[in-house]
């Protein structure tokens, strides 16, 4: 019952995300955004909405993401600084996908610093690289509403087809073994030192990600 219970604050709650690509940081800061009554901010989101509608943005974006490779920061950081700037991030934000470079994280740092603010916590949530590529090759992606599926653990209710909208389900470009290979080295290059960087900061907090999607959120309940 106790899980049920919104999670109240009174103060602003500015959250961030770590784990490599296929972790489940998209399933766990929805979760969290829903219970704590503030937004979850993906930049990967951002992005493929962008590639959608088209955008200079979305233009520039896609040819790194379907690569696997990371968007530049010039680009990343300034999306995001103006994305938590917008009225509903008053009370806070779970940051899903970013930072994912140190020079990211300085400059959120650096501008949250400015109006004496940091963030609250970093949530690292860890899942070996060998789970990862079966997680990752078994997902599938709606295109049409970004419902997200998986052959095994979260199957649609009708094969390929998207439970919400109807759309055909696909596997997202970023997905494809080669490029989750790629995603994988990317990560523990650039990103993988972010645990060391919110820990000095005091904030990391580290949970087991092959539980399962429930056990991994009751943990995060408990260190929120
Ligand atoms: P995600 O949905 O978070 O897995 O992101 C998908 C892709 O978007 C990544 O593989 C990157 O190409 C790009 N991307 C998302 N967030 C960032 C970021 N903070 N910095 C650079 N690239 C990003």
């Amino acid at each position: 019952m106790r899980d049920r219970l919104p999670i109240r604050r009174e103060d602003a709650m500015k959250i961030v995300m770590l784990g490599a690509p296929g972790a489940g940081k998209g399933t766990q800061a929805k979760r969290i955004a829903e219970a704590c009554g503030i937004p979850h901010i993906s930049t990967g989101d951002i992005f493929r909405s962008n590639i959608k509608a088209g955008t200079e943005l979305g233009q520039q974006a896609k040819a790194f993401m379907d690569q696997g490779a990371l968007v530049p920061d010039e680009i990343t950081v300034g999306m995001l600084m103006d994305r938590i700037h917008e009225a509903d991030c008053k009370d806070g934000y779970v940051l899903d996908g970013f930072p994912r470079t140190i020079p990211q994280a300085e400059s959120l740092t650096e501008a949250l610093s400015r109006t004496g603010e940091a963030i609250d916590a970093a949530i690292d949530i860890e899942v070996p690289d060998e789970d990862i590529v079966l997680r990752m090759g078994g997902r599938r992606a709606c295109l049409h509403c970004g419902a997200t599926y998986h052959t095994c653990f979260h199957p649609p209710r009708l094969e390929n087809i998207c439970d919400h909208c109807g759309h055909e389900l696909v596997l997202r470009d970023d997905d494809k073994p080669e490029t989750v290979k790629t995603r994988l080295e990317v990560y523990h290059a650039h990103t993988y030192p972010l645990i060391a960087y919110y820990r000095a900061a005091g904030v990391l907090h580290e949970v087991d990600g092959t539980k399962n999607m429930d056990q991994v959120f009751a943990e995060i309940r408990e260190i929120l």
